[in-house]
């Protein structure tokens, strides 16, 4: 038995499909379209790949984004300077700044930024205050890929009242706002993490599993339960062909986007894990586009707020 795909590709464009109508309603409303920074500090590849996404996205579905560079030498007070104008600048709506930010930032730089952006323009959910109020279940604001996968398992109808979720991974952007939204919608949730003994044993009990870890194929047929729906969070390169050889067998077709790249993006779930999850979303095309339409969402949410605009 193969498990059902959970597709992250479609949920986004339905997502983004359904967000037009209140675009439309806000930019006739306010004379302009809902307003999007994106800080980027350094010229870190990856990086500009994502932002280049977020850019494209937020254009096509009708936003202004922009994006606002910051020399990779430069102080960590530019990027606050730069936070403090996007704050005071009215057509802006949400705020967002791409990590990592340079190293020699500092220690602590990214949270010091995260902590500079007014939280009503806080569109990652990163702010104190966003975290707090998602804590006590009245968040407005929350972190784009936990929020995604939530959005993923209602619109495909995963139950999870009274069912055992684990998530593995506690950082302050996927795994822990993640258990608290399960929390939220009634699961019972566990949280692994680098010092959880047997995780595997843990994560065996789950419903509903979700990998947050960033350890390519981390999560073995050993750490599910038949049936389970398992949500792939991890985005890891992979360059070694010997791993990829192991992973999938002569034919499959992930070799060959691998031969033609010579790296290969996967998740943290082995791809032995498909013959045994009930439901599984992929890497690529799962929680990834699904984390960029919640960032429009999320934006959209903002602008309908500051524009004392109601959110469908
Ligand atoms: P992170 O900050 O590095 O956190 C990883 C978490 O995994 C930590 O809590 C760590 O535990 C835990 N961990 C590490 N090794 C473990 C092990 N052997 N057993 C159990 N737990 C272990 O990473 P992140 O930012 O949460 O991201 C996680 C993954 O999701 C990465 O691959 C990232 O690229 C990907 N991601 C994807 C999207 C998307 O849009 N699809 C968005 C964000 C992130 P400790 O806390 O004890 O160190």
């Amino acid at each position: 038995m193969s498990a059902r795909r959970l597709d992250g590709v479609a949920t986004a464009a339905a997502i983004r499909a359904e967000l037009a109508s209140r675009i439309a309603r806000f930019t006739s409303a306010r004379g302009r379209a809902p307003g999007l920074g994106i800080v980027l500090a350094g010229g870190d590849p990856a990086s500009e790949i994502y932002v280049r996404n977020k850019l494209r996205t937020a254009a096509e579905a009708g936003c202004r984004a922009e994006v606002f560079r910051v020399d990779g030498g430069a102080p960590l007070a530019d990027v606050l300077a730069l936070v403090a104008r996007l704050n005071a600048d009215d057509t802006v709506d949400g705020i967002l700044v791409q990590s990592p930010l340079p190293q020699g930032m500092g220690r602590g730089a990214e949270q010091q930024v995260f902590d500079a952006v007014a939280p009503a323009k806080d569109v990652d959910g990163f702010h104190p205050q966003n975290i707090g109020l998602l804590a006590q279940k009245r968040a407005v604001l929350v972190a784009c890929t936990p929020l995604g996968v939530m959005e993923l398992l209602k619109r495909e109808g995963v139950a999870l009242a009274g069912r055992r979720a684990v998530v593995i991974g506690r950082s302050d952007i996927v795994g822990k706002p993640m258990a608290l939204l399960l929390l939220h919608q009634d699961a019972t949730v566990t949280i692994c993490h680098s010092r959880t003994p047997d995780v595997a044993a843990l994560a065996r009990e789950a419903d509903v599993l979700v990998a947050a870890v960033g350890r390519a194929a981390y999560v073995t047929p050993a750490f599910v339960k038949p049936g389970a729906t398992v949500i792939d969070v991890g985005i890891n390169r992979v360059t070694d062909a010997a791993l990829v050889a192991r992973w999938f067998p002569a034919g499959h077709p992930r070799r060959a986007t691998f031969e033609a790249n010579r790296s290969l993006v996967v998740g943290d779930v082995h791809p032995d894990v498909e013959a045994l999850a009930g439901a599984l979303t992929p890497v690529p095309g799962g929680v990834g586009p699904l984390t960029i339409a919640m960032l429009l969402s999320n934006t959209v949410v903002a602008a309908e707020r500051r524009a004392g605009l109601p959110s469908d």
